[in-house]
């Protein structure tokens, strides 16, 4: 096999049980929390914006991190055209120049690793080692993006029979749209600016409307890092806006991450407009599920399963939605599952002892209230709430189902739900995955090596996690990204990817 990661290493982990650790990031906590931040468009040219609105900590509701001037729908025309400007001069710049740029941003990510954390913090209610996980997974994408664009920007010489001198290149397509989601709101972000930039276009980057000032920092860094100020272009707003810069004649790609109904909305949307015809990368949701055998070891799966449903306070899209137990073993498992989700910490994510963070604002945390009750009527909740304090929380729940059809769409959030098969119904759990359309992660916890082959061979799910856990896929060697209702591909942060956001060119000189 091709070795493809050759000279590229990941971005660096931390100790955490370290007291000097510990202690630096308590400070960078501490400086934050007096700094007000400010977020508006960035971009060559001065944009109508809407009067500021503060940003509140969704660990209580109430704080505020800072303010945000959102651009105007009437916006969208002026900031792709600032883009449009800066496509000439980034495309012809050096493969080598924009790569380069791009491993400094990396640099610059990891030297500002703890303030960054701390307002990851802050915006989006990160936990602290998801935090440092979020800024090594943003670094980890600049630096492959990087190393993925010197690959791909070679002239490739085609040789072949027509005697002619056939050369395959690659090259920018023009403005992409970024529209990110706030569970990422630096990695995913990043990620996607980063693939779209090293590509040769230029961007304008939407980030979601509860994480405008983590966006606006990572893209003062990318300026700082020597990205031209009209190659990205910060365009922080509504979904009005976000409906706007789809529908713009001169996008030229839109690479979306974030649920599927808005990934429908953006399909259509690019359908209906004249124009070139406009290719979307999206990576929407999931039902992921995790189908558990007699004969997977009780603890590990544990685990496994407090971290795929639980870890981020399940804001992640690889989470955990959907646990099939095989009867024999259901019970002790779960009493061991409960238990392990009972003793969870909930509470500040600046506190290094908290597990889960509060869900991102009042609107997530009344629809995954709103779901566990309504649970109440037609299913056995084992374990919910309280939720602590004022701000955004909502307890790990555990919610067993008697079938599966019950649960059609992904609940973002730490809930659970659980369904038992019998020994002998494996085709019939694997049926249920595949009836529900998604295909992002899924996990399997066996130790039949035929059980793994014949449930990996009938789903063509995106990531499968083999007796482990089935989230914090790692870039350039777990590249990630589903399939149905959870995305076009290629994946983030594998081989393919970059190819998606360029434009191929075959130039046959009659010599
Ligand atoms: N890549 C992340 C993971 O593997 C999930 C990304 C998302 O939630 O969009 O956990």
């Amino acid at each position: 096999p091709r070795d493809l990661y050759g000279a590229r290493k990941n971005s660096a982990g931390l100790e955490f049980g370290h007291a000097a650790t510990l202690g630096r990031l308590a400070a960078a906590l501490a400086a934050a929390d007096g700094r007000a931040l400010a977020a508006r468009p960035i971009a060559p040219v001065a944009v109508e914006t809407l009067p500021s609105r503060p940003v509140l900590e969704p660990a209580d509701g109430v704080s505020v991190v800072g303010a945000v001037a959102e651009a105007t729908p009437e916006a969208a025309g002026p900031l792709v055209a600032a883009a449009k400007a800066g496509f000439g001069a980034w495309s012809r710049t050096p493969v080598e120049q924009r790569a380069a740029a791009l491993e400094r941003l990396a640099h610059l990510l990891e030297a500002q690793r703890d303030r960054l954390v701390a307002l990851l913090a802050r915006e989006a209610g990160k936990t602290l080692p998801d935090g440092i996980a979020e800024v090594r997974e943003a670094a980890d994408f600049c630096r492959y993006y990087a190393a993925e664009a010197r690959r791909l920007f070679v002239e490739t010489a085609m040789p072949g029979p027509t005697g002619e001198a056939d050369r395959l290149v690659h090259r920018g397509r023009g403005v992409f749209l970024a529209i990110s989601p706030w569970n990422f709101p630096l990695a995913i972000f990043l990620g996607q600016v980063t693939a779209a930039l090293a590509a040769g276009n230029t961007v304008v980057a939407k980030p979601a409307e509860q994480t405008p000032l983590v966006a606006a920092e990572a893209v003062r860094l990318a300026h700082e890092a020597g990205v031209p100020a009209d190659a990205l272009v910060l365009a922080p707003g509504d979904g009005a806006l976000g409906a706007a810069l789809v529908a713009h004649r001169d996008v030229a790609g839109v690479v979306f991450t974030g649920s599927t109904e808005t990934a429908f909305a953006i399909n259509r949307a690019l359908a209906a407009k004249d124009g070139p015809i406009v290719p979307l990368v999206a990576e929407t949701g999931g039902l992921n599920a995790m189908i558990v055998d007699a004969t997977a070891l009780p603890e590990q799966v544990t685990d496994d399963v407090i971290a795929s449903a639980f870890r981020s306070a399940g804001q992640r899209c690889s989470a955990l939605r959907l646990l099939f137990l095989q009867e024999d073993v259901a019970d002790r498992m779960l009493a061991m599952i409960e238990g392990a989700a009972a003793e969870l910490t909930l509470g500040d994510p600046r506190d290094p002892a908290t597990d889960l963070g509060p869900v991102i604002d009042g609107a997530a945390k009344e629809a995954l209230d709103a779901h566990v009750a309504a649970m109440r009527q037609t299913a056995r909740v084992r374990l919910a709430g309280p939720a602590p304090g004022e701000g955004h929380f909502v307890a790990p729940a555990i919610i067993e189902l008697a079938d599966a059809a019950a649960l059609t769409k992904e609940v973002f959030g730490p809930v659970l739900h659980v369904v038992r098969w019998r020994a002998g119904e494996l085709d019939r759990v694997i049926a249920a995955v595949a009836a529900s359309g998604y295909g992002l992660t899924l996990g399997i916890h066996s130790r039949i090596d035929e059980t793994v082959e014949r449930i990996v061979a009938a789903l063509p799910v995106g990531n499968v996690y083999v007796n482990r856990n089935i989230i914090g896929a790692v870039v350039g060697t777990q590249p990630f990204g589903g399939s149905g209702l959870s995305g076009t591909g290629p994946k983030a942060g594998g081989p393919n990817y970059l190819a998606r956001f360029a434009l191929e060119q075959v130039v046959s000189v009659n010599t």
